[in-house]
């Protein structure tokens, strides 16, 4: 096996026996991206004399005796979470020369761990977005399909993790942006507990909903990494205090005795039957390995996409408010009077959908309509959050779909918004009432695309979703992933 090809705990192996230094590692995934991401266009930002030097430092560290479990590991990182001295775009023109003069805490914390930072990958504007085709700069491409989509809003994680740049990523999720490229591109994927993972330095969208989580090839490197980046953070407000609980330690608990939740809003109409077919086997596999499946309702799912896109387009008009020309990012070239400098300033920086996105959010927050908008969606989201209770008293897990199709033609869905939402339907309910979901691959259609088994849990029960997602992962027994691009 090539160096590149190595998930986490693979070349933690080697790095531990001395068979591989981090900057051969290193060297193997700069080069695997040299070779392979013109095509897949992942990378924004490649930071390879820094990731060398982080690479080396890992290695002296080793020499001199224990390391943390993540010391030498290379990882991409989706490019709205702050990186000192390294451009942090957004995808945005906004914000293509922002160069942040601090380090977000997620990236504060793997760097103290030795962790090597191989670069930024692509994503849709703001976060803004399924595809990534609302990036300002580039489109990554699905490493299993040629012309199709990675997904979004974190695409570039997921593809630079399937395309076998590197063996993890970091994504955010507001509304599905880890768990649906993970499904498409065939890799696990996690959205933490709300407060559970520091939003320091994450550049907000929806901060209500916005979590950073890991994109990684297995279900127990998913874990390590989740290891590696929780835990309490004074510089976030929202950062819960709660004593650490290694979700490596939960990998191989099983889930005999386990109370699986089929809801079968999940399963409606639009539902593509491939998709259904691989969540089948999913059930079957978990059922296979002692879990009780049972049947449950969440009545409110109707309600998520509206509601989401309310509040989701609420906070987001509130939070880039910012971009005005004046502290920081773009400003419009010639403007005769503060007033057109503004104007001009974030009619040129955003794109369609940004725009799109703050003209519906400022709406509903508008007096006269907030009411009827912002508090009526504030007051369903509360509904949504108590059928998850409900659930959870009834079972210990839910299994879904992550998303209705596998990933389509880019450009396909590029003129009709409003269908792209509704795909969204699936993931959102999670980011809405705070609780854990994973992406973990479940098959391929038969057009040779992935689909991902969406497994949602109570808060702070990230470890229920590993021990079932790695049972999951043995149960399916799916080849090692090769994307057929080599
Ligand atoms: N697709 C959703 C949106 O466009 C989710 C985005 C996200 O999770 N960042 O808002």
């Amino acid at each position: 096996m090539k160096p590149y090809e190595l998930t986490i705990a693979q070349a933690r192996e080697q790095l531990a026996s001395g068979g591989l230094t981090s900057r051969e590692l290193t060297q193997s995934c700069l080069d695997r991206v040299a070779a392979v991401d013109g095509k897949i266009k992942a990378f924004l930002t490649v930071t390879s004399e820094q990731a060398l030097e982080q690479a080396d430092e890992a290695d002296r560290l080793r020499t001199r005796g224990a390391v943390a479990p993540l010391c030498g590991i290379p990882l991409s990182v989706k490019d709205l979470i702050c990186t000192k001295g390294i451009t942090t775009t957004c995808g945005s023109r906004m914000l293509e020369n922002f160069v942040p003069p601090y380090d977000a805490t997620v990236i504060q914390r793997l760097k103290d761990q030795g962790v090597v930072i191989l670069g930024k990958v692509a994503m849709d504007e703001f976060a803004m977005g399924s595809s990534s085709e609302n990036c300002a700069f580039q489109v990554p491409e699905n490493p299993w399909k040629s012309g199709f989509v990675s997904g979004g809003s974190s695409g570039g994680s997921a593809a630079s993790v399937a395309a076998l740049e590197c063996p993890a990523s970091l994504g955010s999720d507001t509304g599905g942006s880890i768990r649906q490229p993970a499904s498409l591109c065939g890799v696990v994927g996690m959205k933490p507990t709300y407060g559970l993972v520091s939003r320091y330095g994450l550049v907000a969208f929806a901060s209500s909903l916005d979590q950073i989580g890991p994109l990684t090839r297995v279900v127990s490197d998913c874990a390590l990494l989740m290891d590696g980046i929780c835990g309490y953070d004074p510089l976030d407000s929202t950062s819960v205090q709660r004593p650490p609980a290694p979700l490596m330690a939960a990998l191989t608990e099983g889930v005999r005795g386990m109370r699986v939740g089929v809801p079968k809003e999940y399963f409606g109409a639009g539902l593509d039957p491939e998709v259904q077919a691989v969540v089948n086997r999913g059930i079957e596999a978990l059922k296979d390995a002692g879990a009780t499946i049972i049947d449950i309702s969440l009545p409110y799912t109707d309600y998520c996409v509206a509601v989401y896109y309310l509040i989701a387009t609420a906070e987001a008009s509130s939070n880039l408010a910012r971009y005005d020309g004046v502290g920081y990012g773009f400003r419009a070239p010639k403007a005769d009077s503060l007033l057109e400098m503004y104007r001009e300033t974030r009619s040129l920086g955003f794109g369609p959908e940004v725009k799109r996105r703050i003209l519906i959010g400022t709406y509903a927050l508008s007096a006269g309509y907030y009411d009827a908008y912002y508090k009526k969606a504030s007051q369903v989201r509360t509904l949504i959050l108590e059928d998850f209770k409900r659930a959870f008293g009834l079972c210990d897990i839910l299994i879904s779909p992550v998303v209705p199709t596998p990933a389509w033609k880019i450009g396909e869905m590029a003129d009709d918004p409003l269908s792209v939402y509704l795909s969204d339907i699936l993931t959102i309910s999670a980011n809405l009432a705070g609780i854990p979901g994973m992406s973990v691959p479940g098959g391929f259609s038969r057009q040779g695309l992935p689909i991902g088994i969406q497994l949602q849990g109570p808060h702070f029960r990230e470890d229920v979703l590993i021990r079932a997602g790695y049972t999951l992962e043995r149960g399916l027994n799916l080849p090692p992933q090769r994307p057929p691009m080599d």
